[in-house]
């Protein structure tokens, strides 16, 4: 039987992180993964494909260009299914690579096979060729991510009726589109469709959605996808989905309404991938949800010597997030504690527009208590919005009164993804408002948001001597 120091289950962001920081601090690593190749959900269905697509549509369409050259400039005429693809084979081939290559560099093994518990240190790989492989890990990390959730009730068919994998696998443009569920991707794929000029209706039975962002942001979302032409249904049950005689989605809400549309998106959720490991032979349970729950500075399970990190431990679900979890889960592993994570992390929706936001948003900032002031800068007030014909894209900043410190800051439009940055280096340095009044930045750039939201917010706050 073989044996490792540190055995990790899943090859997404969370498993590769901690297997190559465990292989760096000079520990045997075994990392096993389900797939063929190692990436993840985040590499073959999830985080890279999903921004491929979405660069692939606004590149295609000239999306970015319709401010200057109007709505129906196109780049491309017709944009097909195999147009999406060639961009995406060729970024995923990159990305896998990549990895590949990183775990040769640092002396990680792979296994292709998917591994359940035997007990809580041995485990039975079922490798793809269907050998089975026994191994024993003195340390192990689940990070096995999650798998679309998947009614029973709804007739999948992977080509008019899919999930958020489907919809990767072999992109086609429908003709029309309907999203259930208004999460960060059933957002993120109305949008990036819509952006190729497909009708889309978005579906979602709470009557918010998207509740963790700031409402002002939302209010202006939702003005922009309605203003192109996206229907919003919130509050909408869905009580019945079925293929009409065309192979077309039929779907009923509750008060008999239906919706016929060349393809549906179903992404309301996703579940721990938990199913096939066995826990019950390692002494854990999971929740409903498939989820593992761990001490949340170590990443330990309730068993010590087994981690668990990235999406099976929920929220926020996030890539970039289920990185620093694996890479702080491998030092606790092997005696190297880390200082916790910074309390705010960015939070990054790539809907066309994009949103991005850290921090409190006003909404708990009044929860709170705290006295504030708000500054707003529009993206159309900078000079580099003009260059670029940007028609919408907002910045909005919270300050508070008493201290001066940045509370939060939230965007929405061009670049917000990469713009947050500046706001969180300067939220989690415990920044004030002074920064922005007091730095020069880049001349013409989006970044000038920031001098001009803090100013906003300055020119109503009571005003220190210097
Ligand atoms: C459509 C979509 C878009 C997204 N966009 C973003 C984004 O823009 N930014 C962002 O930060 N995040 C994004 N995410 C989330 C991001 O993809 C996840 O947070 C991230 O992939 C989670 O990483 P992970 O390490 O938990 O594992 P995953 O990436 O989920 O990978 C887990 C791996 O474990 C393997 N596995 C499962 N069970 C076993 C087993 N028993 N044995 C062996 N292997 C097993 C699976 O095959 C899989 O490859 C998106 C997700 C989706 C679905």
């Amino acid at each position: 039987m073989e044996t490792y120091d540190f055995i990790v289950i899943g090859s997404g962001p969370a498993g590769r992180r901690a297997a190559v920081q465990a292989a760096k601090l000079g520990h045997s690593v075994l990392v096993v993964e389900g797939r063929r190749r190692v990436g993840g959900v985040s590499v073959h269905t999830g985080t890279i494909p999903s921004k491929t697509l979405r660069e692939t549509a606004l590149n295609l369409s000239g999306w970015r260009e319709r401010g200057f050259y109007g709505s129906s400039y196109r780049v491309k005429k017709e944009i097909r299914g195999e147009d999406l693809g060639i961009r995406l084979t060729k970024t995923l081939e990159h990305e896998v690579d990549v990895l590949e290559h990183q775990f040769q560099r640092n002396n990680v093994r792979t296994i292709a096979g998917t591994a359940r518990f035997l007990d809580p240190h041995r485990l039975n790989i079922r490798c793809v060729d269907d050998s089975d492989l026994v191994v024993s890990g003195e340390r192990i990390l689940i990070a096995v991510g999650t798998v679309p959730f998947r009614p029973e009730s709804i007739p999948f068919d992977d080509d008019h009726i899919l999930d958020s994998d489907a919809v990767i696998e072999a992109p086609r443009v429908p003709r029309s589109l309907t999203v259930i569920g208004a999460g960060v991707i059933g957002i993120e794929y109305a949008t990036i469709f819509s952006a190729l000029d497909v009708p889309v209706t978005l579906i979602e039975p709470r009557e918010s959605f998207l509740d963790f962002i700031d409402r002002e942001i939302i209010q202006e979302f939702v003005h922009i996808l309605r203003d192109r032409g996206t229907i919003i249904r919130l509050g909408s049950k869905v009580v019945k989905i079925e293929k009409g005689k065309d192979g077309w989605p039929v779907t009923t809400l509750e008060g008999g309404r239906t919706i016929r549309s060349d393809m549906l998106l179903y992404a309301a959720g996703r579940m721990g991938a938990t199913d096939p490991l066995d826990l019950a032979a390692c002494g854990l349970a999971v929740d409903a949800r498939g989820r593992l729950a761990v001490d949340p500075k170590t990443f330990q399970t309730a068993v010590p010597h087994i981690y668990a990190a990235g999406d099976v431990i929920g929220f926020p679900s996030l890539a970039s997030t289920s990185m620093e979890q694996g890479r702080i889960a491998a030092c606790h592993a092997f005696g190297l504690p880390m200082p916790p994570a910074p309390q705010y992390f960015p939070y990054g929706i790539y809907a066309v527009p994009e949103i991005s936001t850290v921090g409190m948003n006003e909404e708990e900032v009044r929860a709170r208590g705290i006295g504030y002031e708000c500054g707003i800068a529009r993206f159309r007030e900078t000079s580099r919005g003009h260059i670029m014909g940007l028609s919408n894209g907002m910045m909005k900043m919270l300050f508070s009164l008493k201290t001066r410190r940045l509370l939060g800051v939230h965007i929405i439009g061009e670049g917000a993804t990469e713009l947050i940055h500046i706001g969180q280096a300067v939220l989690n340095l415990k920044g004030t408002l002074d920064y922005f009044i007091e730095n020069t930045f880049n001349y013409p750039t989006l970044a000038e948001a920031y001098k001009i939201a803090a100013l906003d917010a300055w020119n109503r706050m009571p005003k220190v001597a210097c």
